[in-house]
C-alpha cells in the first residue's frame, strides 16, 4: 500500500512525499517526528529506494553550506535495520538537467549519518542522494529511483565563521558558568580580531568524556572534525599541548591544552576583567589566527641574532618583535583589549579569508633567499642629508637562532663589500647566485656595516619579517636601507 500527501515545511515549502508504508500509521507519526525535528532552513527530500533492488526506505536527506568556507554538509536519518555504510552520489545541476551522478566516497555507519563533501565549487547546484548499503555490492543503476536534496555552494558569509567548543563534560558539570562565559569568548576574540577583516560567531559547546576516549582524547579530535561544521576550538585534557592547525578536508582546529586548566579549576575567575579571562581570549585568537597562516612558526618570538664579530661596529642584536610590541601572535597584555594584530599579520588574514585557501602562508624562521626582493639599495647620507660618497658598505649573513639553542650564533659572514656612489647609493641585485649562497650559509638576518673616514661608523640589521613585509604590504621588490652618518 502507498499513499501521498503534503506537507508545509518551515511555513514555506510546499513539498510532496511519497511513503511506502509497511507498517501503517505509527511509521507515518515516526516520519513526521523525525522531519519536524530538523533544524530550520535545511531542504529536505525522501529517499525512497534501498540499494540497487529499489526497496521501500526513507531517508530524510538534508543539506546545507557549511560555514566552512567551500563544503558542503549531509546529513540523513537512521534506519532500521542498520546498514553497513552509506553510499553518497553527487550529481550537478544546471537549472535544467542534472548531470549523471557519480560516487564520492562512502561513510561508515559507525560515524553516524553525515557527510561533509570539501570538493565543491561556488556558485555550482548540487543534487545529493544518500543510499544505505545492505552487504557489500552496490551500484548507482537505482540511484534515478531515489530523491535527493540539492544545495548551491556558497561560502555562507566571507567575513564571518562559526566556531564549535568542544569541552570536557566534567568542566560543565563543576562550574555552570561556563556555558555562558564559553560563547562571551567570542566577544573578545572579536575585538582582537577587529582591525582584520574577520569575525567569528558562536555555534556551539560540545561536550565529551575524558574517561572513555582513546588515544589522549584524539578520537574526540577526529569525529568533532568530522560531525561540525564549524571551526573547533577543543578544550583537552591537561597534558596536551596547545596548538592550531588547518587540514584541507577538515575543519579548523585548536587545541588548548594545559590552558584547559582555566577552564576547569572552578576557583578561576573568569569575569570579562579578569586575568584569566583575558589569557583565554588571548590564547584563543592567537592560535585562531595561526589557522590563518599567520606566524608558522612563531616568528615573531625568535627573538635575538647576535653580531659576535670583532668588527666594529658591531651590529645591534636583531628583536623582530620590536615593530609588532600589540601583537598577539608576540605578547600578551593584561587585559585583551591592550592586543591586536600588527599589519604583516592583518594581511595574511584578510588574504586566507578561507582556510581551504591559504595564498600566503607565512614564512617561519626561514633563510632569507627565499623573500629576498630583486634588489636592495643602501642609502648614506651625513648628519645635513648630503649624500656620503665612497662609503664602505659590508652585507653580513647572520643567523638568528631558535631561542630553544641560544648560545649557537654565529659569526657573521660577509656577503659583499660595496662602495656607495655620487648619489650615496650602493645597490646590488639578488642574482640566483647569491640567493644559493645565503640559503647555504642559513641567512636569516641581514647585517649592514657603513664606514668611511672622519665619520662614525654606524650599522644596521634587516630581517626577514620586514623584508616580508615590504613585499606583501607594500608590494615593494626594492628594499632600502638608510643610513645617516655622523662626523667624528
Ligand atoms: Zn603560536
Amino acid at each position: 500500500m502507498s499513499f501521498t500527501f503534503k506537507m508545509l515545511y518551515n511555513g514555506a515549502i510546499m513539498k510532496k512525499i511519497y511513503i511506502y508504508v509497511i507498517g501503517g500509521g505509527l511509521l507515518i507519526f515516526l516520519i513526521l517526528l523525525l522531519s519536524g525535528f530538523l533544524p530550520f532552513g535545511f531542504n529536505k527530500s525522501q529517499n525512497e529506494c534501498r540499494g540497487a533492488s529499489c526497496q521501500p526506505v526513507q531517508l530524510v536527506i538534508d543539506v546545507k553550506n557549511s560555514g566552512l568556507g567551500s563544503a558542503v554538509y549531509i546529513e540523513w536519518n537512521s534506519i532500521t535495520p542498520k546498514p553497513s555504510s552509506y553510499a553518497l552520489a553527487r550529481a550537478t545541476f544546471d537549472g535544467n538537467n542534472l548531470s549523471s551522478f557519480q560516487s564520492i566516497p562512502t561513510v561508515s555507519n559507525t560515524r553516524g549519518n553525515f557527510a561533509i563533501d570539501y570538493d565543491v565549487q561556488r556558485g555550482v547546484t548540487y543534487e545529493y542522494r544518500v543510499i544505505p548499503i545492505y552487504g557489500n555490492s552496490f551500484n548507482l543503476d537505482g540511484i534515478a529511483k531515489v530523491s535527493g536534496a540539492r544545495v548551491t555552494a556558497d561560502f555562507i558569509d566571507t567575513k564571518s565563521e562559526k566556531i564549535v567548543f568542544v569541552i570536557p563534560q566534567k568542566y560543565l558539570e563543576e562550574r555552570k558558568d561556563l556555558s555562558q562565559i564559553i560563547p562571551s569568548l567570542i566577544n573578545g576574540i572579536n575585538f582582537i580580531f577587529s582591525n582584520t577583516q574577520k569575525q567569528f560567531s558562536f555555534a556551539e559547546i560540545k561536550t565529551y568524556n575524558p574517561d572513555t576516549c582513546i588515544n589522549g582524547c584524539e578520537n574526540i579530535i577526529s569525529d568533532s572534525k568530522y560531525y561540525n561544521t564549524g571551526a573547533l576550538v577543543v578544550y583537552a585534557i591537561p597534558g596536551a599541548i596547545t596548538s592550531a592547525y588547518t587540514v584541507r578536508g577538515a575543519p579548523p582546529t585548536v587545541i588548548l591544552g594545559n590552558e584547559s586548566l582555566n577552564l576547569a579549576n572552578s576557583g578561576n575567575d573568569l569575569s570579562p576583567n579578569s586575568g584569566f579571562y583575558s589569557s583565554l581570549v588571548q590564547t584563543l585568537a592567537h592560535e585562531i589566527a595561526h589557522t590563518y597562516g599567520v606566524a608558522i612558526p612563531e616568528y615573531y618570538v625568535y627573538p635575538t641574532a647576535i653580531d659576535n664579530s670583532d668588527i666594529s661596529p658591531k651590529i645591534p642584536a636583531v628583536s623582530l618583535p620590536t615593530k609588532y610590541l600589540k601583537d598577539v601572535m608576540y605578547t600578551y597584555q593584561d587585559n585583551f583589549k591592550g592586543t591586536s594584530f600588527g599589519p604583516l599579520s592583518v594581511y595574511i588574514v584578510n588574504a586566507n579569508l578561507y582556510h581551504s585557501d591559504l595564498r600566503f602562508r607565512s614564512r617561519g624562521l626561514s633563510d632569507m633567499s627565499q623573500i629576498l626582493p630583486s634588489r636592495i639599495a643602501i642609502k648614506v647620507n651625513d648628519s645635513i642629508s648630503k649624500p656620503v660618497v665612497s662609503s664602505k658598505v659590508d652585507i653580513y649573513c647572520i643567523q638568528a637562532e631558535d631561542p630553544r639553542y641560544q648560545g649557537l650564533h654565529q659569526q657573521p659572514t660577509l656577503v659583499k663589500s660595496l662602495s656607495t656612489d655620487t648619489s650615496g647609493t650602493a645597490s646590488f641585485t639578488i642574482e640566483n647566485e647569491v640567493k644559493q649562497s645565503m640559503s647555504a650559509q642559513k641567512c636569516h638576518v641581514l647585517g649592514f656595516k657603513v664606514s668611511k673616514d672622519g665619520f662614525i661608523s654606524s650599522s644596521n640589521y634587516v630581517t626577514e619579517l620586514q623584508l616580508q613585509e615590504e613585499k606583501l604590504l607594500r608590494k615593494n621588490d626594492e628594499f632600502l636601507v638608510q643610513f645617516t652618518l655622523k662626523t667624528n
